[in-house]
C-alpha cells in the first residue's frame, strides 16, 4: 500500500487549515472521499442523469441499470445471497428505523423484550426504543464491562423467551470495541431471536461476511465508507424482509394501486419508496471499488499498525486517560485529559489543522456508565499516517501546557 499514493487521490487533503496542514483525525464521523467517487457521480450527472425504474428511454435505461449493478456489486461485497437483500436507505439510521418500524410492526407485542448494549450509537437506541414505547414492549439494556467490551455470559443470560429482536454494534463509535458479533449471533439463534448488527464502524475498516456472520439484518452507511452522504444500505435476510410490512408508501413500492387496493412490489422495491439516491449508489459501488482495487485485507493491515501506533504514542502523555480499552479495538481512540474539557482541546487541536471530535458522539449512556460529559475522539482512516499521530501528540502535549 502506497500511502503517498492514496493520499494524493484525496483533494482535500492537500489543504491548509489556518495555515497549517490539514490533519483530518474525524473519519467515525465521516470519511474523505477519493477523486473516483466524485467523478462517477459527476460523469452520472454530465451523461446519463434521468429517473430510474420509470422510462423507457436510453437515460432511464443506462441510470437503471447503473443503480442496479451497484446493488449487486455491494451485495457481492458484503457476500450477501441474493441482490435484493440489499435495500437502499438514505444511511444506518434510516435503515435501524426502517427495521424497527417494519418488523416491530408484525413481531412485537405488548411485554416483549427488544436486546441492545449499553454502548450503541443512538441511532441504534432510540428507534428500538420508540418502538418499545409504542408497543408497551420492554428495552432490555446489556451493560458493558469497564474496558468497554461485551460478556458473552452476560449477553447470553439477557435473552429470554421474550426476546424478540436483537441489536448490537459491530465497532462502537465511542470505545472502538470490535464486538464479537458471529458469537453473539449464534448464541442469539439457539434461542431463535434474529440479530440486527449496526455495521457503520466496521464496513470501512474490517471484512464483513454477511453469510459468514449469519446475522439477519446489517446497516451501514456510505460516507463512512469513503462514498457520498445519502446513501446507505439494509441487508436483511429473503425471508425477514418478505414478511416484513412496508416501512413507507409511495412511488415504486407497489406494484398496482387503485382506488380500493393496493398490491406491494417485490423486494428490493417494497422498501424502496420515493426516487431513490441513484446517483449516490453509484458513488457508494464507486467508493467500494476503490477500496477493493487496494485491497481489503492490504487497508486491514494498515490500519492495525497505524492504531496500535497511535494507541501506544497517545498513552505515553501524562493525564491521559482512554476510554475504551478492549483487547480488540479499531480505528476509534476516545480519550480524556486531567483537567481539560474536550471541547477545549478539540477547539484548540482546531487551530494547529488537527480535525478531531468532541463531544459525546451520540453516545450518551457511554458517558454516563463513565461518569463523563465527553471525549475527545480521534479516529484513523486509510489515507492516515504516524506522521500524523506524531502532529497530534506534539500539539496534545503543548495545548496541555498551555491549558493547565
Ligand atoms: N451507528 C454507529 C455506530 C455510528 O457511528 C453512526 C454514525 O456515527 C450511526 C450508527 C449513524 O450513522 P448515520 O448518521 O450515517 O445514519
Amino acid at each position: 500500500m502506497n500511502i503517498q499514493n492514496i493520499r494524493k487521490d484525496f483533494p482535500i487533503l492537500k489543504q491548509e487549515i489556518y495555515g497549517k496542514p490539514l490533519i483530518y483525525l474525524d473519519n467515525a464521523a465521516t470519511t474523505q472521499k477519493p477523486v473516483s467517487v466524485i467523478e462517477a457521480m459527476n460523469d452520472l450527472y454530465f451523461r446519463l442523469n434521468s429517473n430510474i425504474h420509470r422510462g423507457v428511454h436510453y437515460l432511464s435505461e443506462e441510470s437503471t441499470s447503473a443503480h442496479e449493478n451497484a446493488r449487486k456489486y455491494i451485495a457481492d461485497f458484503i457476500h450477501a445471497k441474493h441482490t435484493h437483500e440489499i435495500i437502499f436507505t438514505r444511511g444506518t439510521t434510516e435503515a435501524v428505523n426502517l427495521v424497527a418500524f417494519s418488523f416491530g410492526e408484525k413481531n412485537i407485542q405488548q411485554g416483549d423484550e427488544i436486546l441492545v448494549t449499553e454502548m450503541e450509537h443512538h441511532s441504534n437506541f432510540v428507534p428500538w426504543k420508540m418502538l418499545a414505547e409504542r408497543k408497551s414492549a420492554k428495552l432490555i439494556v446489556l451493560p458493558f464491562e469497564e474496558d468497554g467490551s461485551l460478556s458473552l455470559e452476560k449477553f447470553q443470560s439477557a435473552i429470554t423467551e421474550k426476546t424478540k429482536i436483537i441489536s448490537i454494534t459491530h465497532v462502537s463509535n465511542v470505545l472502538g470495541t470490535i464486538n464479537p458479533v458471529k458469537e453473539m449471533i449464534r448464541i442469539a439463534h439457539e434461542a431463535d431471536v434474529p440479530v440486527f448488527v449496526d455495521a457503520a464502524q466496521s464496513i470501512q475498516h474490517l471484512s464483513v461476511d454477511v453469510q459468514d456472520l449469519d446475522c439477519d439484518f446489517l446497516a451501514f452507511s456510505g460516507h463512512k465508507i469513503y462514498g457520498p452522504t445519502g446513501i446507505g444500505v439494509l441487508y436483511g435476510k429473503e425471508k425477514l424482509l418478505d414478511e416484513m410490512p412496508p416501512y413507507q408508501g409511495g412511488g415504486e413500492m407497489i406494484s398496482s394501486v387503485s382506488l380500493d387496493k393496493i398490491t406491494y412490489n417485490e423486494l428490493p422495491f417494497k422498501f424502496e419508496a420515493g426516487t431513490p439516491n441513484y446517483v449516490a449508489a453509484i458513488g457508494l459501488q464507486a467508493a467500494i471499488k476503490y477500496l477493493e482495487d487496494i485491497g481489503m485485507q492490504d487497508v486491514i493491515k494498515y490500519e492495525h499498525d497505524l492504531f496500535a501506533y497511535a494507541t501506544e504514542q497517545l498513552l505515553q502523555i501524562e493525564g491521559l486517560k482512554m476510554i475504551g480499552t478492549a483487547k480488540k479495538k479499531t480505528s476509534v481512540l476516545s480519550f480524556v485529559m486531567d483537567g481539560i474539557h474536550p471541547y477545549d482541546m478539540g477547539t484548540m487541536l482546531d487551530k494547529t489543522g488537527i480535525a478531531v471530535r468532541s463531544g459525546t458522539h451520540c453516545a450518551e449512556p457511554v458517558m454516563q456508565h463513565y461518569g463523563i460529559s465527553g471525549t475527545i475522539r480521534a479516529s484513523v482512516a486509510l489515507y492516515n499516517t504516524k506522521a500524523e499521530i506524531d502532529k497530534l501528540v506534539e500539539n496534545l502535549n503543548k495545548i496541555q501546557m498551555i491549558l493547565s
